[in-house]
């Protein structure tokens, strides 16, 4: 079995681009030339040297000495918190930043839940000089007025979207739409492996530098390029896309993915997305996704904002379904239980949709030997008010 996408863009039986006839040409605009673009000598070479001078590449492949001595294996973190703007996400911004400047278009639009993303996208922007347009639903813009004073910063016009649940979905149609309208300038961001193909493939492409370093960083590590499992939550996928990347087809390898079950899978608060969801269709893609019975998105929960995500992309889905990866899913207590863990074991202050990862040790026993590979995705600045208010710092 195959895990990786095939031409038509599916993952198994996931997957596609379920779209509006009005968005077909710009999604097949990007479709006609993607693997190209990302396959031209002097793509790669601009590509990066961005990562290396810019984003700070290669993140460090960390082992943890006391952190492994308490669960009794070897944990190695990949540092994805320590990349310019404090996550992953900026892998696939330069990528995509790229993309949009070799197919002419000036204008950026994006969508952002807790604005991570749209931070990364600013960002990018910033650094090339162009527009930079930046959906997100009015309620996020109330609850998240830090990462939208950075996208302020760094140039982008935040634009509220107020339809619906004023969240994540609804900012995402709104830029679907400014897309539909706007068909030849602007080239849309999306921030993980979701989407209708060719995005999930094209952002697991860009962060797929994620585990193509783990392999070199390990086989100076451990004298070997396989770790025994690689782990990594999951809101759309994309760090754990790159971080599974280059062992997809290694089966020897063990994947587990981690999604946030808010205040538990069964309270009706939670973003367990794998177990919770059923096949049906969202921005584009076929997947799993929690609905009511007539099929209605609804909407998710989890401490971390950056989990809290209806869907999962189509190349996790076809991984649950085929057993390919073993899905855990993790309280918002025993999320913010392991992320203080690694701070005063440490001294790594994680971002809480990482530290439901680090919360894996607690649910499952490893080998001695087992080298497990955990991926930090993101720094725990951005939590800090969070962290304070849970455990009344
Ligand atoms: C956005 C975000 C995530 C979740 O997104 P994926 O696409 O699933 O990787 C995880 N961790 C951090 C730090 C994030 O900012």
């Amino acid at each position: 079995m195959s895990y990786n996408v095939n031409e038509k863009g599916y993952y198994g039986k996931f997957g596609g681009a379920f779209i509006p006839e009005m968005l077909y040409p710009n999604v097949e605009e990007l479709r006609q030339n993607y693997l190209k673009v990302m396959a031209e000598p002097e793509f790669q070479k601009e590509f990066n040297q961005l990562l290396k001078d810019y984003v700070g590449r290669p993140s460090p492949l960390y082992f943890t000495k006391r952190l492994s001595e308490k669960y009794n294996t070897k944990i190695y973190l990949k540092r994805e918190d320590l990349n310019h703007t404090g996550a992953h996400k900026i892998n696939n911004t330069i990528g995509q930043i790229l993309m949009a400047k070799r197919l002419g278009k000036n204008r950026i639009i994006a969508e952002t839940g807790a604005g991570q993303h749209g931070v990364a996208t600013a960002t990018v922007c910033a650094l090339m000089g162009l527009e930079c347009i930046v959906y997100m639903g009015e309620i996020d813009i109330a609850r998240q007025a830090p990462n939208v004073a950075r996208m302020k910063m760094l140039g982008a016009t935040v634009v509220p979207a107020t339809s619906g649940s004023k969240t994540l979905k609804d900012a995402t149609n709104e830029a679907i739409r400014d897309w539909i309208n706007n068909p030849i300038d602007t080239h849309y961001i999306i921030g993980s492996v979701v989407g209708p193909h060719p995005y999930p493939d094209m952002v697991a492409r860009f962060q797929a530098i994620i585990s193509e370093e783990i392999k070199w960083q390990l086989q100076e590590h451990e004298g070997t390029t396989k770790p025994d499992y690689v782990v990594a939550c999951v809101g759309g996928g994309s760090n754990a896309a790159g971080a599974y990347y280059h062992f997809l087809d290694d089966e020897d390898v063990q994947l587990i993915a981690v999604e946030a079950a808010g205040l538990g899978v069964d309270s009706g608060e939670s973003a367990a997305t794998s177990v919770l969801g059923r096949e049906g269709i969202i921005h584009g893609s076929k997947t799993l996704l929690m609905q009511t019975n007539d099929g209605q998105i609804t909407e998710p929960y989890s401490i971390s904002a950056g989990l809290d995500y209806p869907g999962v992309g189509p190349m996790h889905a076809h991984l649950y379904k085929s057993g390919r990866a073993e899905f855990i899913s993790i309280t918002d207590d025993d999320a913010m239980t392991a992320g203080l863990e690694l701070c005063k074991l440490e001294g790594i202050i994680p971002a809480i949709e990482s530290s439901h990862a680090l919360a894996i040790f607690e649910k499952k026993q490893f080998q001695p030997n087992d080298i497990v590979v955990v991926s930090l995705s993101g720094r725990g600045d951005k939590d800090l008010e969070t962290y304070i208010k849970h455990f009344k710092l």
